[in-house]
């Protein structure tokens, strides 16, 4: 099973940037994400393609037209209203955060939001209590958990990559993680950000054939609008390594996409989940 994910945010939403941290810095940058999200709507209506998009409550809020526009077709889901890394906050700032970001988006589409990311895949074991929180707030799936650990986040002690029933004091969520390739001990996501960017689409393909080898044939891709976006300005300031990590291949990047969607049928969160059968699902503790 294919899913395709975005996490809609503005080629500037790096994580864990002083000059791009809050609210206060955004309103500074050039505005690029009309064309970025459309430049992936064309993609998915060429290929005929499902995908959940979760989305900042800050781009609902100042762009509410793009927000109308996804959900014409495509699912949504949250990603925070102010893309912070979850573990740099308090439980009751991220209550409000996944809170105001939920209303936002379901004040404009009319419809209920039961999928969420956090920023940076970045609930770990010691944000586990982010989970109760979550399904207080009416969310049913969700894809922050990266199972292994993670510049922003991590799980390591995540079984495999699959999707999960995952349980916190009394409290369940249907859980669909990253999942990677193991090379040279190097957890290598091919399926999302600049890893998939950087490596040619020869290599993804295979890697994505050979799924089966390392998870229950279980796939999860993760895009971000910025991605596919090769002429964006580059963020002055940026360590090298980050620089490199952040703007590789984002000029290719969209037809390699097109290319694997082709090539592999992908689908939804809303529609993943209705074919699997969560009886049978592995489940985690936390
Ligand atoms: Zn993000």
């Amino acid at each position: 099973m294919n899913i395709l994910t975005f996490d809609v945010e503005e080629w500037f939403h790096l994580l864990d940037f002083d000059a791009t941290r809050t609210e206060a810095e955004w309103g500074k940058y050039e505005v690029r994400i009309h064309e970025n999200v459309d430049r992936i709507l064309d993609i998915l209506e060429r290929t005929n393609t499902k995908g959940t998009f979760f989305i900042i409550g800050w781009i609902a809020k100042t762009y509410p037209d793009v927000v109308r526009k996804i959900a014409e077709k495509y699912q949504i889901g949250c990603h925070t209203m102010n893309h912070q890394l979850v573990w740099q906050q308090s439980r009751e700032e991220f209550r409000k955060d996944v809170e105001t970001g939920v209303k936002m988006l379901e004040d404009i589409t009319g419809k209920k939001v039961e999928s969420f990311r956090a920023p940076g895949f970045s609930i770990r074991e010691s944000e586990a209590w982010a989970f109760e929180i979550l399904s207080d707030l009416g969310i049913k799936y969700d894809s922050s958990i990266f199972p292994a650990h993670h510049a922003h986040g991590g799980m390591p002690s995540f079984p495999k990559a699959a999707p999960t029933i995952l349980s916190y004091q009394g409290h369940e969520m249907k859980e669909f993680p990253v999942c990677f390739k193991t090379i040279a001990g190097k957890h290598i996501v091919f399926s999302g950000g600049g890893y998939f960017r950087l490596f040619p689409y020869p290599l993804i393909k295979k890697w994505h054939t050979d799924i089966t080898d390392y998870t229950d044939n279980y796939l999860l891709a993760y895009i971000h609008p910025r991605d596919l976006d090769g002429g964006q300005p580059m963020l002055e300031g940026l360590p090298l390594a980050r620089k490199f990590k952040s703007y590789v291949g984002c000029k290719g990047a969209a037809s390699k996409l097109e290319r694997w969607l082709n090539d592999f049928s992908f689908t939804d969160i809303s529609r993943a989940t209705k074919k699997i059968d969560w009886t049978q699902a592995q489940r985690f503790e936390l």
